[in-house]
């Protein structure tokens, strides 16, 4: 589904180039429940963002379900994202000016989908994440853990395979993070493969799968069995650093 072959990615050109990723070699099947972390500059938006076919990268190559990834038009590039992709962010990226089954049906607006028809499947999706009494309610109505049960209503709109979610509880208290790791699980038993970045231990270990971003290369992956080992360890190597 995912693969990934020595992937550079640099900022920037001449002196002032930054050489952030420096040969990522990464599969993630179908199904797999996926965290991404790394200390802050790291590369982890930079890597999603390209999974994403939010941005480009230099050298090596991205398959995606067997296609290419490689200087695509961005008319191609918003097919694939809009057949194959949905996007949850840390600040949620809801239109302030539209309610929440707005929000959620917007997806479906730019594919054409009339109003009537794309408001009855929004009403849906935010049944499924328990939200429909909020329907009607402008995003700065909502908590923040409200605001990204939207934001995920949104991106499963368009039945997506992969959801990229970039922080998505970095804004968000310990308790609301762990409902909606618990949402995103289940979205994740539904098959769809899930990637993450996050920062916090005890959400990337709510995941299957860690990959661990470092010098611009995956420093290692840490597989659901090797969880606790790995947490003593990686502290560790955070109070040398
Ligand atoms: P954080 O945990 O702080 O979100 P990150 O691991 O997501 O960090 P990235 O956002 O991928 O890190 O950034 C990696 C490096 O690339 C950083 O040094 C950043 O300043 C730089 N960078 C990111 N985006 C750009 C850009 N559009 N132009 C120039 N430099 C960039
Ligand atoms: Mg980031």
């Amino acid at each position: 589904m995912i693969r990934l072959n020595n992937v550079h990615k640099s900022y920037g050109n001449g002196s002032n180039s930054l050489h952030v990723l420096k040969g990522i070699d990464l599969e993630i099947e179908q199904g797999e429940f996926v965290s991404i972390m790394g200390s802050s500059g790291s590369g982890k938006s930079t890597l999603l963002n390209i999974l994403g076919i939010l941005d480009n990268y230099d050298e090596g190559s991205y398959h995606l379900n067997g296609t290419l990834i490689k200087d695509m038009s961005e008319k191609q590039a918003a097919r694939l994202r809009n057949e194959l992709l949905g996007f949850v962010f840390q600040s949620f990226n809801l239109i302030s000016f539209k309610n929440a089954m707005e929000n959620v049906a917007l997806p479906l607006y730019y594919q054409g989908v009339n109003r009537k028809k794309r408001n009855k499947i929004a009403l849906e999706y935010l049944e499924k994440l328990g939200l429909l009494p909020w329907a009607h309610h402008m995003p700065n109505e909502l908590s923040g853990g409200q605001k990204q049960r939207v934001a995920i209503a949104r991106s499963l709109i368009t039945r997506p395979k992969i959801i990229v979610a970039d922080e998505p509880t970095g804004a968000l208290d310990t308790s609301t993070s762990y409902e909606v790791m618990d949402i995103l699980t289940k979205i994740n038993n539904d098959g769809i493969t899930v990637v993450i970045v996050t920062h916090e231990h005890d959400i990337a270990a709510m995941t299957q799968k860690i990959i661990r971003l470092k010098d611009g290369v995956i420093a290692e992956i840490i597989k659901n069995g090797e969880l606790k080992e790995w947490k003593h360890q990686y502290n560790k190597e955070l109070e040398i650093a």
